[in-house]
């Protein structure tokens, strides 16, 4: 192979987001310069451009890298040609005209920062699998050049902001151009004036993804850092964002000359599509609005995922009128009609405009993200069906799952390869696959575990050292972070949002008996802590800051943690190496979680409230239940049993599982656990099996719906 092919190959395989689940392209691309690749956070654009290109080129020819980077490269152009995928098979009427799927993030890599949590690595996770499968499907979203922020914490343990803006020619994305050659550009007309965009393209595999940057010179100063910031605004930037989402995102679409057969709403961010898309085929068919809107709600899907009243967007109805006047003209429909569809009491002039009851009554399939969230939606959205029972309120649920080979670590992959067989990525969906786990030697499992803490172990020391130089302290402290955790101790990871419902402090609340439990010299234990509150959010500051000065007190120094800037990264690292993953929510309001599902796939045991997916997944041997299926009406007395119960089973149950060893030193019971969790829970909570869901229960009956909108015009 020549030289310049062999970097061309390399360039090819930078700009596939394919790389991020490719364990041996990952290793390709790292061998050729370690400590760059650390350097660029794994960004395989910008790495490529700083590795010069006669280095490169020795690099590859030394470390007989060549016929890797060939192979990896004709796996990429077979994955790409294959037409013998699932979706070939059970979803060829979505070929001609795909699902468009509307998210306002997408979490695919933490090189590309277009994600702030859940919401987003969900609708990444999405992508890839709607990839594997060969489901035609196109992610619409937005490109902020600052995505969300960069966390760091002052001396005081107080959270800081930072926000880098992104430079777009180091990041896996092409600008789409236009037949005149110039770049594809959408607009919207607003009562103030027209709102530009143009439009991205990204790579995910098979899939397409599109995001729309405000960044345009013909637009004004506020529009052009419209799309920097991720949740960044106030009332009258958010409604801007969306508009561009929903509205500029089908206009993105229909400038490309794609047709969707499907609306995909994840969330109710990008609801005004439906309006679009119904205001589209009015003015194409010349029918009216009310049969158009029958049509439209019957190719859109909506998935919702805030199961707290308050969590739902709401606009001013007067900013509405001043951002979709244009839009309720091409509908013909009056100001109070118009502001109808987006109240649950259409004629209340005194309710705002919701955008979660704009997406309900425009979408015939309707879901939650687990089963008791669907539970819990339907009585929240109960007042919108007056005529139906509770249960009959048409929203369902389709319970979330994680993309396996993004999450699995690749010594963890290994062993499914021997024991799972090789097939087992494409039949990850099939409860037979994950029975071979039981023929793996308890003591190969273990050390494999063991090997992924020790590398945790050594990721978090290198953090700690970073954020004590950042902060100034004394060479003594920086030295002393190199000592943190143990590896013989049980470790426990809690990472999320630091949003006030997930409880962050709950373990923290007896000192006393956290002490014992860390100084313990038999049975000790340690925590690992990263989040991010939102900037807004003064309490969920006031917890981090509460965690950082614990975790300064002498008896916890070094083994309670807390690791800044939570990211894809930092995630992947932590739900890979810890011993148990922790989540105290207060039940109801997980609407799913999704990161315990990644630790299943690590041998890390999940010890979590039962909410969310957790409550339809524990079964008794699978993992550790916090508190039992019963809420109280006061918080503080649910906290507080919940807080006595987490205590009560990591004392009595998970310790004792983990410390009881054989002879030969194994935590023989515990092991069994992590198998019975990789056997039960594996096949059910990966993202293959929820895209399947969504392709036979929501995205072909709609596809198949709209196929009369598609004949009438
Ligand atoms: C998986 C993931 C989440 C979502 O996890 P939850 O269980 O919903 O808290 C959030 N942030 C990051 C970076 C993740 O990787």
């Amino acid at each position: 192979m020549g030289q310049s092919q062999l970097v061309d190959k390399l360039r090819d395989l930078a700009r596939n987001l394919w790389w991020v689940w490719q364990p041996n392209v990952i290793a390709l691309f790292r061998e050729l310069d370690p400590d760059l690749w650390h350097k660029v956070d794994h960004n395989t654009v910008e790495y490529l451009k700083r590795l010069p290109t006669e280095q490169l080129e020795r690099r590859a020819t030394d470390m007989a890298l060549d016929s890797r980077i060939d192979y990896a490269f004709r796996r990429l152009s077979e994955y790409l040609k294959d037409t013998d995928s699932w979706g070939a098979v059970h979803a060829s009427i979505l070929r001609s005209r795909p699902v468009a799927y509307f998210s306002a993030e997408f979490g695919l890599h933490e090189s590309l920062p277009i994600y702030s949590g859940g919401l987003g690595v969900l609708a990444g996770d999405h992508l890839k699998s709607a990839s594997d499968l060969g489901i035609p499907l196109i992610g619409v979203g937005l490109l902020y050049a600052q995505g969300y922020f960069r966390q760091v914490l002052d001396a005081q343990g107080w959270q800081q902001e930072l926000y880098l803006n992104t430079n777009l020619d180091l990041l896996p994305i092409e600008s789409v151009i236009g037949s005149d050659g110039q770049p594809l550009k959408i607009a919207i007309e607003t009562a103030t004036g027209v709102l530009k965009a143009k439009i991205w393209r990204v790579e995910v595999g098979r899939t397409t993804l599109l995001l729309l940057d405000s960044n345009l010179p013909e637009n004004s100063e506020s529009d052009r850092a419209l799309t920097a910031r991720l949740y960044g605004g106030d009332a009258r930037v958010r409604i801007r964002q969306e508009l561009l989402l929903g509205v500029g995102g089908l206009r993105a679409l229909r400038a490309l000359g794609i047709n969707p057969s499907v609306l995909h709403l994840n969330e109710g961010h990008s609801a005004f599509a439906t309006l679009e898309m119904i205001r589209a085929v009015m003015e194409s068919t010349g029918l009216p609005f009310g049969e158009v809107m029958r049509d439209v709600a019957g190719m859109t899907v909506f998935t919702t995922h805030t199961p707290v009243a308050a969590g739902h967007d709401r606009f001013p109805a007067g900013l509405v009128e001043e951002h979709l006047r244009k839009i309720r003209e091409g509908l013909h429909l009056s100001y109070d009609d118009f502001m109808g569809l987006g109240r649950v009491n259409s004629g209340d002039h005194n309710e705002p405009f919701c955008m979660t009851v704009l997406a309900l009554k425009l979408s015939r399939y309707a879901n939650g993200v687990s089963a008791l969230h669907g539970v819990v939606s339907r009585r929240m959205w109960r007042p919108l069906f007056p005529n139906l029972t509770e249960e009959n309120v048409p929203i369902g649920h389709i319970t979330n799952g994680v993309h396996v080979q993004t999450w699995v670590a690749p010594q963890m992959s290994l062993l499914f390869d021997r024991h799972l067989g090789v097939d087992w990525p494409r039949d990850q969906r099939l409860p037979e696959t994950w029975e071979g786990i039981e023929t793996v030697d308890d003591a190969e499992l273990w050390e494999t575990k063991q090997v992924l803490k020790a590398r945790l172990i050594n990721f978090v020391r290198t953090r700690l050292v970073l954020q004590a130089r950042r902060r100034n302290e004394p060479d003594a402290a920086v030295q002393k972070a190199m000592e943190a955790l143990d590896l013989n101790a049980l470790t426990i990871g809690f990472a999320r949002r630091f949003a006030t419902y997930k409880r962050a402090g709950l373990i923290l609340q007896d000192v006393a008996r956290l002490t014992e439990l860390v100084k313990s010299t038999d049975h000790p234990v340690q925590i690992i802590f990263a989040g991010k509150a939102h900037p807004e959010d003064r309490m969920g500051k006031e917890l981090i800051q509460g965690i950082v000065r614990m975790t300064r007190q002498e008896q916890f120094f070094n083994r309670i943690v807390f690791v800044e800037d939570y990211d894809m990264n930092v995630g992947r690292s932590l739900v890979q190496g810890v011993d148990v993953w922790m989540n105290n929510p207060r039940r109801p309001q997980e609407a799913s979680g999704t990161s315990g599902e990644k630790a299943i796939l690590n041998g890390t045991l999940n010890f979590s409230v039962l909410d969310g997916w957790w409550a339809e997944a524990y079964d008794g041997t699978n993992g550790f239940a916090i508190g039992n299926s019963l809420t109280h009406a006061v918080p503080s007395v649910q906290d507080e049993r919940d807080h006595r119960s987490l205590l009560e089973t990591l004392t009595n149950q998970v310790i004792p599982l983990y410390y009881r060893r054989d002879a030969s030193g194994l935590p023989r019971d515990w092991i069994a656990r992590q198998k019975k969790a990789f056997r039960t829970l594996a096949w059910r909570f990966n993202a293959d099996r929820m895209v399947m869901d969504y392709v036979r229960h929501s995205y072909l009956p709609a596809a198949g719906g709209v196929s009369c909108v598609m004949l009438r015009g």
